[in-house]
C-alpha cells in the first residue's frame, strides 16, 4: 500500500474550497474529507457529523487540552479544529485525507506533518469573491463585509503554500486539484514498490 497523502486546502470564505473537495470526494470515494469541530452555530441545512462536529466552547477547550486536535485556529468569532484521531485512522487505512482549513490551520499542519501538502485555492478575482459570497446568501452583509476583509489579510499567504489553483470554474480547478494529487503520488517517497531495487 503506497503511504496516504494529507492534502490541505486553504482559501478566503466562499472561493468554493467546498464544491471542490467534495467534486472529488465523487470522483475519488476513497478520498476521506475530514469533518472539523467548530464552536460556531450550525448554517440552515448544516448537519451535524457530515459538515462540523458542533461544539460549545467548553467542549472545543477539552479537546484542545486532551490534544484530540490535529491544528485548531480562531476564524471570525469562532474557533475550529481538526479532529486528529479519524485523521490518522483514515492515513492508515491508505486514504488520502482532505483538509479544507484556514491558513493558520494549514501552517500549523505543515508544522505537525512536514509531508502534507498545501494548496492554496485563490479566486479569479476580489470582485468575484463578493459576488460569490453575496450569491451563496448564508452570511449577513456585515458578515460577508468581514468575510472579505478577512479574506485580504489572508490572500497573501498563498506564497507560502506548496501549489496555487485559481478557480475560475469549478472543472478546471477540481482538474488542476487531481492533477496535483496524482503528481504527488508519484514521488519517490509516496511510493512503496512491490520488488526490491537496489
Ligand atoms: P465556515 O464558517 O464558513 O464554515 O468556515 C470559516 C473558515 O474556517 C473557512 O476558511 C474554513 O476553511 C475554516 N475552517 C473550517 N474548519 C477548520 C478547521 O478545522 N481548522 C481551521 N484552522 N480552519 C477551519
Amino acid at each position: 500500500m503506497n503511504p496516504a497523502l494529507l492534502l490541505v486546502i486553504s482559501g478566503p470564505s466562499g472561493v468554493g474550497k467546498g464544491t471542490i473537495c467534495r467534486e472529488l470526494q465523487k470522483l475519488d470515494p476513497t478520498i476521506y474529507l475530514s469533518v472539523s469541530v467548530t464552536t460556531r452555530p450550525p448554517r440552515e441545512g448544516e448537519k451535524e457529523g457530515k459538515d462540523y462536529y458542533f461544539v460549545s466552547e467548553d467542549r472545543f477547550r477539552e479537546l484542545m487540552e486532551q490534544g484530540e486536535l490535529l491544528e485548531w485556529a480562531r476564524v471570525y468569532d469562532y474557533f475550529y479544529g481538526t479532529p486528529r484521531t479519524a485523521v490518522n485512522k483514515a492515513r492508515a487505512a491508505g486514504r488520502d485525507v482532505l483538509l479544507e482549513i484556514d491558513v493558520q490551520g494549514g501552517l500549523k499542519v505543515r508544522e505537525n506533518c512536514p509531508d502534507s501538502i498545501l494548496l492554496f485555492v485563490l479566486p479569479p478575482s476580489l470582485e468575484d469573491l463578493s459576488i460569490r459570497l453575496k450569491r451563496r446568501g448564508t452570511e449577513s452583509s456585515d458578515s460577508i463585509d468581514s468575510r472579505l476583509r478577512w479574506a485580504e489579510s489572508e490572500l497573501p499567504y498563498y506564497k507560502q503554500y506548496d501549489y496555487v489553483v485559481v478557480n475560475d470554474t469549478v472543472a478546471e480547478a477540481v482538474a488542476k486539484v487531481s492533477a496535483i494529487r496524482i503528481a504527488e503520488k508519484c514521488r519517490p517517497q509516496n511510493q512503496k514498490l512491490v520488488w526490491p531495487i537496489t
